[in-house]
């Protein structure tokens, strides 16, 4: 049985298994067809977006003996030679991987300094990874900087940060510099999709939305989300038991009590309001999350509903609510709500409740279609006479 974390089991092989990074992984696949690849490369973005692993697929793509190369195999296929087989198993001694956070002294850079006059053993060019490069210290960074400036033949140093800005200009000017972008959460949920599928995890496709707009588009962390859930119990996951996995029930009535507001039913508001603080949910978070509707249902009336990171079920439920009220009627509540300081865990929860009281006073529904048309009807001029 394979132990691994699905992270490290999914771990993409190929330029074509990289999930959502296209703009990156079609500019490295070009330099290796056309041999044009550079001595330095600095990959930064997010944490979990695939900088490593992008890394190491450029290590192998630049070793592997192999024509066409191993790592420009189709989506689907995993057909490796010897090389690309030790780097993909972390047996590769050319390939050396090296954790600036930990390993930030000027010595450690001398010694991939000396390490790196020698010749590569098995493949044609030596790969040093050089993760949180941020990390580096002021006498290791001019170290490094001077290994930049007259790279030793056959080497290619590869810097992965989280914090690009944090890099002295002299390093980053010597990279060629990729940035890596937030993974699309319908991405996320399509990979999600298939990992479940193979893992034999019965969880609906809700659940995956909701697990991948939870993540930020960092897809390692949606997988460790993924492998979280899946390990709670033999059940099939639904959306209700990851919002309650997730300590997120304030979502589910969010969308209620909003609708309350808008019609104005203050004793339905109040009463639901203590039934959620009752079950420990942070009237700060009810706030936070009816404003995020709010927000929703905004967007929705402005038909960019694709534009929000929301499950389907919660964007049917936005068009269905906002269809009846106006855009202006949704403005002046966003506004009251937003502007109320709400405490953390305040019990009994008065400052939610006075702001939600004067959310329900501003909110006034929008004319009905009947409404309107009569108003038109007697606002005509008389005819004259
Ligand atoms: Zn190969």
């Amino acid at each position: 049985m394979d132990n691994r974390v699905l992270y490290q089991k999914w771990r993409p092989l190929t330029f074509n298994e990289i999930v959502d990074q296209e703009h990156i992984t079609l500019t490295l696949r070009n330099s290796i067809d056309q041999s044009r690849t550079s001595h330095a490369y600095l990959f930064a973005g997010p944490r979990g977006v695939g900088k490593t692993t992008t890394a190491r697929v450029l290590a192998k793509a630049l070793n592997c003996p192999e024509s066409p190369n191993c790592t420009m195999q189709e989506p689907g296929k995993r057909k490796f030679c010897e090389v690309c087989k030790s780097i993909n198993a972390g047996k590769m001694i050319d390939l050396i991987e090296i954790d600036a956070a930990s390993n930030r002294t000027i010595d450690n850079i001398r010694d991939i300094k000396d390490k790196a006059m020698y010749a590569p053993n098995m493949g044609s060019k030596k790969v040093y990874i050089i993760d949180e490069a941020h990390g580096l210290t002021g006498a290791a960074q001019q170290a490094f900087l001077k290994l930049l400036e007259e790279p030793p033949e056959n080497v290619v140093i590869i810097l992965a940060t989280t914090e690009a800005d944090s890099l002295p200009l002299t390093i980053v000017s010597r990279c060629q510099r990729f940035d890596f972008k937030r993974i699309n959460h319908r991405e996320i949920s399509n990979h999600l999709s298939i990992i479940a599928k193979e893992e034999k995890i019965n969880i609906d496709n809700s659940a995956l939305d909701l697990i991948s707009i939870n993540s930020s588009g960092s897809l390692r962390d949606a997988e460790n989300l993924l492998q979280q859930i899946s390990s709670i119990g033999d059940e099939d996951i639904n959306e209700e038991h990851l919002l309650k996995f997730l300590g997120m029930g304030a979502r589910s009535a969010s969308l209620e009590i909003l609708s309350l507001v808008l019609e104005k039913e203050t004793d339905k508001v109040l009463a639901l309001i203590q039934n959620e603080v009752n079950n420990g949910i942070d009237p700060r978070m009810i706030k936070d999350r009816l404003l995020k509707d709010l927000r929703g249902l905004i967007y929705t009336k402005n038909n960019l509903s694709e534009l929000l990171e929301e499950t389907e079920h919660t964007i049917n439920k936005y068009s269905e609510l906002s269809k009846k009220y106006s855009l202006e009627v949704l403005g002046e509540v966003t506004t009251v709500i937003l502007k109320s300081d709400i405490p953390s865990n305040e019990n009994p929860p008065i400052n939610l409740e006075i702001a939600l009281l004067d959310a329900c006073l501003t909110s006034k529904p929008a004319p009905t279609e009947a409404v309107v048309q009569k108003n038109v009807e007697t606002s005509k001029p008389a005819p004259t006479e």
